[in-house]
């Protein structure tokens, strides 16, 4: 579904990321795990093209997306994004929220998107938020009903970038049951944590960056009990 090929990216002649290859296939859960500054964000920024890359190339569906020619806004129709920080609109009802993308993105009809909205915000819990402004909802309804934003255009692929760690430890289960719901789901998803339990039980591949560089890739079971590389080994250590 995805392929990462040679991909490098520099900030003022410093190399952030060094040639990072990777495919994702159809269904596949992939956790990006590293220290801070290793690059997960950033790879996912260049997925989503909201970089471009200095060198490489990224397919989606088969078609190359970092070819210059191809218009960006396209692409990011198929993905859905989740940062870390809550980034639903306050002036606007959870539903509206919902809604905003299909309708003005994708011309779907109001009562269509209204009706699979809600739909939505049924299968995660929150259905009875439709009508309240953001402000009201705790951190993690407001990250769900990100989340479901994010689906609610059915993208063919999800980025969640540390969705749960400007959360109390408290609301970080209620967003994991969401993304572990999706996976359900057959959703394809790339996702950054640091939350190493949760990485191991949902991803189906583990990828190590070590300063721009995708050091190892392997099962959960193979990165964290057996890991190849001492850097991956030296990481674990100070995080497990
Ligand atoms: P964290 O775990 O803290 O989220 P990360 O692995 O996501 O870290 P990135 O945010 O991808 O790391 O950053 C990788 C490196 O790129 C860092 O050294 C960062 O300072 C640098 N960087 C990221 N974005 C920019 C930017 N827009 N301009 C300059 N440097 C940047
Ligand atoms: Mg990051």
């Amino acid at each position: 579904l995805l392929t990462i090929e040679g991909v490098w990216k520099n900030y003022h002649g410093h190399s952030v990321l060094r040639g990072i290859d990777l495919s994702v296939e159809a269904h596949e859960v992939v956790c990006l795990i590293g220290a801070s500054g290793s690059g997960k964000s950033t790879l996912l920024r260049c997925v989503n093209l909201l970089e471009t890359v200095d060198d490489g190339t990224i397919h989606l569906d088969g078609k190359e997306i970092t070819d210059v020619r191809v218009d960006a806004d396209d692409v990011r129709k198929r993905m859905g994004i989740v940062f870390q920080a809550f980034n639903l609109f306050p002036h606007m009802t959870v539903l509206d929220n919902i809604t905003l993308a299909p309708r003005k993105v994708h011309k779907v009809g109001r009562e269509q998107a209204e009706h699979q909205a809600r739909e939505l915000l049924e299968r995660f819990g929150l259905a009875d938020k439709a009508a309240s402004y953001p402000d009201r909802l705790s951190g993690g309804q407001q990250q769900r009903a990100a989340i479901i934003r994010a689906m609610a255009t059915r993208p063919r692929l999800m980025l969640l970038d540390e969705v749960t760690s400007a959360l109390d430890p408290a609301l970080v289960t209620e967003v994991l049951s969401v993304i572990r719901e999706l996976k359900e789901g057959g959703m394809t998803m790339i996702l950054t944590t640091h939350e190493m339990g949760f990485c191991r039980e949902i991803a189906d591949t583990v990828c190590f960056l070590d300063d721009g560089v995708l050091l190892e890739r392997g099962t959960p079971e193979q990165v964290f009990t057996d890991p190849r590389q001492p850097r991956t080994r030296e990481f674990l250590r100070s995080v497990l």
